[in-house]
């Protein structure tokens, strides 16, 4: 067999799919096995978003249609840019078969072999991978517990060098859930007003936000970013619509067309129905997503709970996404009916063994010290699941590695 291209070298098979995987497995087994790996959203769009699916069908003429997306599509999303407090143009937009695909779009488009990228860890892995793929090499700027998993300009400002090509912020973030005030994006604008990098902008969790919190923006705060700045969007999340593969850049004409010929020398354009779909769901109704955002924030509240009863498991507060992230390390080390606890992984695999929850461990995220919780999944669920974690902490034995 001839050899695969070197760029394939680095790249990993995601672990969330893998363990996801072996959650379906074993439950397909007949096993107890809750899932908390996945971040899928439990719900399904309303009803006026099928209406738009189906009516696209009956009206249908089979042809390819444009790379940047239908008019209609792309109208419907400056409609929600422009309530978001964005201006943005028809020309300066690009649809894509997801979040996924823009961002690798753009990494493909931006990134040389040898460019450095900066980016906040934890973060969701899959920026890693798709920074493997290009050659561009990833600089990690690590981010604990100890201060809310969020980046601080100063940090920011030391990592940047002349390599530096590209900064990549997630907020709300996945997988912490933590959502940046207004004053800490303002401190991360300051910074890249004084470098010219791309500044990619993945905004896909900023309607699951809890509490009254806002969502703060980069070029709310600097808008002299905006030349510079990828606003990237999906309806996966919002609109509990991750199978229809719609997502959206906004930038530059230049960036715009960029991607539009990368779509145009790929996968040409999103399917006519799945776009037909997004567009009611970008430019409609809303009261859905609320609603279920205030579920959310109830099932936060349930995971948050249990998790501060847990001696030695330390939570940074998530005010967005349905993720939490732990810090367990306290727990390396002890044992579990005589077996150690040796690591992020280990205390995944045990979990999932002996109580039958599936999580991530952190590391996947670049963070070791760390597991995820996804709280996307029914309230009872949720709750059974959460108690198992709390029984399996509680019956842990010996030291751990803080205690040590
Ligand atoms: N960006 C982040 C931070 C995500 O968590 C995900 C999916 O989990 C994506 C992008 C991909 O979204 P999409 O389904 O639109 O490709």
């Amino acid at each position: 067999m001839p050899e695969f291209a070197k760029r394939m070298g680095e790249v990993n098979p995601s672990v969330i799919v893998q363990i996801a995987s072996k959650a379906r497995e074993l439950k397909a087994e007949g096993k107890d096995v809750i899932s908390f790996s996945i971040g899928v959203p439990n719900f399904l769009p309303a009803q006026h978003i099928y209406d738009a699916a189906h009516k696209a069908i009956d009206e249908d003429t089979g042809q390819y249609l444009p790379p940047k997306g239908t008019p209609e599509l792309i109208n419907a999303f400056l409609d929600r840019l422009k309530e978001d407090g964005f201006d943005y143009k028809p020309n300066e937009v690009c649809t894509s078969l997801g979040a996924k695909n823009s961002l690798f779009n753009l990494a493909f488009c931006m990134l040389d072999e040898g460019d450095e990228v900066i980016i906040p860890a934890p973060y969701w892995s899959s920026y890693e991978d798709m920074m493997d793929m290009t050659g561009a090499k990833l600089v990690k700027v690590h981010c604990g517990s100890d201060q809310n998993y969020k980046l601080t300009g100063e940090q920011l400002a030391a990592a940047i060098t002349p390599k530096t090509k590209m900064f990549i912020f997630n907020n709300p973030c996945n997988p912490t859930g933590m959502v940046y005030t207004r004053e800490e994006v303002q401190a991360i604008g300051d910074v890249l007003e004084q470098h010219d990098i791309w500044v990619i902008s993945d905004d896909i969790y900023d309607k699951m936000i809890y509490d009254g919190e806002k969502f703060h923006h980069v070029l709310h705060t600097n808008p002299a970013l905006r030349d510079r700045t990828v606003i990237v969007q999906s309806i996966s999340k919002t609109y509990g619509m991750p199978g229809w593969r719609v997502g959206m850049a906004a930038s530059t004409e230049a960036v715009a067309t960029k991607l539009a010929t990368m779509n145009a020398n790929s996968t040409m354009t999103v399917p006519g129905v799945a776009m037909a779909a997004a567009a009611a769901a970008f430019g409609g109704d809303h009261t859905f997503v609320y609603k279920e955002r205030d579920t959310f924030q109830q099932k936060r509240d349930v995971v948050l709970g249990v998790l501060n009863s847990i001696e030695g498991v330390v939570c940074p507060f998530p005010r967005g996404a349905f993720y939490a992230f732990p810090d367990v390390s306290a727990y390396f080390g002890k044992t579990y009916k005589g077996e150690t606890i040796t690591n992020d992984v280990k205390l995944a695999e045990m979990l999932l063994e002996h109580v039958g929850v599936a999580l991530v461990p952190g590391g996947a995220f670049s963070e070791p010290n760390a597991i995820r919780i996804s709280y996307a999944c029914p309230m009872d669920e949720l709750k059974d699941g959460m108690n198992r974690i709390k029984t399996f902490f509680e019956a842990c034995e010996g030291e751990g590695r803080l205690s040590a």
